[in-house]
């Protein structure tokens, strides 16, 4: 057995587990093993619960033994951060507040990738509540970088990014508010696609921003990220915001779509701010779509910088008014030391919330307050309607738009104790959510001390089949995510 193996793509994995070279069982355990011997390092993980998956890995041998179809994604390790629902396995988002709490149902993601026969593998670390960009926010522990543990994997999904960088998952799935798949997919050189608002059901997972919530995949290739998409994406009754769009086969149509494509480069995106080598590796990756005859045009986005101020004002809002569900009384942390029920819950909310949720709930309550609404909250809801209309604008002219991801590399952990310097590593990301927008990062290199960058593609509502044909395009000539990381 290939000691590589738990560095292989879906597709790889799906084709030895259905010829019987591989048992899903095998894999798991290589799983483990590797799992164990590299987790000390770099911290991934909440929980994994190793009897669990190998009984998962069991009943799908057994299924394939039938002769079945299998499922798109048989037999295959798939990590969930911990904000996703998995009945009868934790749920913490990382949180004192919930460090107990064990999910009593499945989100609708969960129910589908085990209809996919994915074999459910750990509860991956992130910022407490998705809240952050480094996933040093974690109630639990820190995550460390697999291309340098002394740095940061990003976030809030950080777990998610780390554990495929590391080979501790063939596949992960993340959540992305504000760019918590893009951003932490970049910082760890892995493919992190967020779907267009609603195309994923929000159902079971943990709530943080309902207008800007959306959950997507990690993958090593393109092709795997349509795999994922493909079993995750489509309706869902219990999430009032899901699209009722027709889901097409992402990865047939990754075969069909081909360019040349009009890309656009927002001029506002390449700014102040941006790292000088992250810049040379955007420029060589737009003069590739060049030179395969793809038309580059140079774009406005003109609102681009209220990105972060109406973020931050929308986010907290309806973060202080989703996290008031934690008060104590019907689940999560419960203070000992509360004298009366209002006590209860100050006291609850006081010792469950970390400081960065605490400043959030505080920010949030602030914007939503009578004699401030208008000033900040209804102001940011105009504001957000302007940015949409620069992405509309945009794609009259153009089929996605070319960005990076980050405007940094891989940070050492600690180095960002300003809030206002962490919100920053968000600025190419945010507007895709403010808009409702799909868009994919794609290792697009390596600094000169050996850290990944990501480019960012950005596309129009529902059109990831033509997003993901892009991104291949340019991972075809520029496989970087085939490196790994030695740890
Ligand atoms: N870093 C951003 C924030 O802290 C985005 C987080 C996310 O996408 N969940 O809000």
């Amino acid at each position: 057995m290939s000691s590589e193996l738990f560095f292989s793509t879906i597709g790889d994995l799906r084709a030895r587990l259905d010829s019987r070279d591989l048992s899903a069982v095998e894999l798991m355990g290589v799983m483990i093993a590797r799992t164990k011997a590299v987790e000390p390092l770099v911290g991934a993980f909440n929980s994994f619960d190793e009897r669990d998956a190998l009984a998962q890995a069991a009943a799908s041998d057994a299924r394939r033994a039938t002769g079945a179809t299998p499922g798109a994604l048989e037999g295959i390790p798939v990590g969930l951060k911990d904000v996703i629902a998995v009945n009868g396995q934790p749920l913490t988002a990382s949180s004192k507040m919930l460090a107990n709490f064990v999910s009593p149902y499945d989100a609708t993601v969960t129910t589908r990738l085990k209809g996919a026969g994915a074999v459910l593998w750990g509860r991956l670390n992130c910022d407490e509540f998705a809240m952050g960009s480094s996933t040093e926010n974690s109630a639990f522990h820190p995550t460390g970088n697999p291309w340098d543990v002394t740095r940061v994997p990003g976030g809030s999904s950080g777990g998610s990014s780390a554990a495929l960088a590391a080979g501790e998952a063939i596949a992960t799935l993340g959540s992305d508010t504000g760019g918590s798949i893009r951003q932490p997919a970049a910082l760890c050189g892995v493919v992190g696609l967020k779907p267009t608002y609603g195309l994923v059901s929000r159902y079971g997972l943990i709530a943080y921003a309902s207008s800007l919530d959306q959950i997507g995949p990690f993958t090593r290739t393109v092709e795997d990220a349509a795999i994922v998409l493909g079993v995750i994406a489509g309706h869902d009754e219990l999430d009032s915001t899901s699209w009722k769009a027709a889901i097409p086969d992402y990865r047939a149509e990754l075969q069909r779509k081909q360019g040349p494509w009009t890309l656009g480069i927002p001029k506002e995106y390449f700014a102040e701010g941006l790292d000088p080598e992250i810049g040379a590796a955007v420029a060589a990756a737009i003069a590739f779509y060049e030179s395969q005859g793809c038309r580059i045009k140079e774009i406005s986005l003109p609102h681009t910088q209220y990105c972060l101020d109406t973020y931050y004002i929308i986010a907290t809002a309806e973060a202080s008014s989703n996290l008031a569900r934690y008060d104590g009384v019907r689940y999560g942390h419960r203070s000992q030391q509360a004298k009366d029920v209002v006590d209860l819950y100050f006291k609850s909310r006081a010792e469950g919330f970390g400081a960065e949720v605490k400043r959030r709930i505080i920010l949030g309550t602030y914007v939503l307050s009578s004699g401030y609404y208008d000033a900040f909250y209804l102001r940011a809801q105009k504001v957000r309607t302007l940015i949409r209309q620069d992405f509309t604008n945009a794609f009259q002219e153009v089929d996605a738009l070319i960005t990076p991801t980050s405007p940094i590399p891989a940070f050492k952990m600690g180095a960002k104790s300003d809030p206002l310097a962490m919100y920053l590593c968000d600025i190419y990301t945010i507007g895709v959510n403010l808009a409702g927008l799909p868009a994919i990062s794609v290792p697009c290199g390596f600094t000169r001390g050996n850290l990944p960058m990501g480019l960012q593609l950005i596309g129009p509502p529902l059109q990831e089949a033509n997003l993901l044909a892009i991104a291949q395009a340019y991972e075809r000539a520029y496989p970087w995510s085939q490196r790994h990381p030695l740890l």
